[in-house]
């Protein structure tokens, strides 16, 4: 479990131990909680469409006091990673954000997916599936269609399925 808090302002506050051993182990020591405390949260996020949609799940959190859950993925080349994501209201103007690992597999042959805004191919910031040829494709389980290329470039995007999410019915989301 890693988790982080952040204020009304979207500012990170604090970041618990586990979000410290996620950042050393990705070797990512810039995101350890003493370097990101103040900053804003969506300020780490790729993509002006995947900002948009965290802060209205964010302002959603806040407004109706229910969490919301995302199952999300976040893959390495070799390993598709099934994250939850729990944004929760703590105070009136606090929101916890958790992360899980729910469960993984293996992506073979491996592909690194590298962020680029102007790149043509998209790759949805939640459920990791890449537009390519006019077809939204998992790498975990279609890897084949991507030829025999080891890294592409995509832009970080929401898939139309995935834009759902965020505009059904509160009740269908967010019970813990
Ligand atoms: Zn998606």
């Amino acid at each position: 479990m890693a988790k982080m808090w952040l204020n009304a302002k979207r500012q990170i506050i604090k970041a618990d131990t586990g979000w410290n051993d996620l950042a050393s182990k990705n070797d990512a020591g810039f995101l350890r909680a003493e370097n990101i405390e103040g900053v804003p949260f969506l300020s780490f996020i790729k993509g002006d469409p995947v900002r948009m949609f965290l802060d209205s799940i964010i302002t959603r959190v806040l407004i109706t006091n229910k969490p919301y859950i995302l199952n999300y993925r976040c893959d390495a080349p070799a390993t598709a990673q099934f994250m939850r994501m729990i944004v929760k209201k703590e105070s009136d103007d606090v929101v916890s954000i958790e992360h899980d690992l729910i469960n993984h597999g293996k992506i073979s042959p491996s592909i690194l997916f590298t962020e680029n805004q102007t790149a043509h191919e998209q790759r949805c910031a939640i459920c990791g599936k890449v537009e390519f040829k006019n077809e939204w494709h998992d790498a975990l389980t279609n890897r084949k269609v991507f030829g025999t290329i080891h890294e592409m470039e995509t832009k970080s995007v929401i898939c139309p399925s995935c834009q759902e999410k965020v505009v059904q019915p509160l009740s269908e989301e967010a019970t813990v």
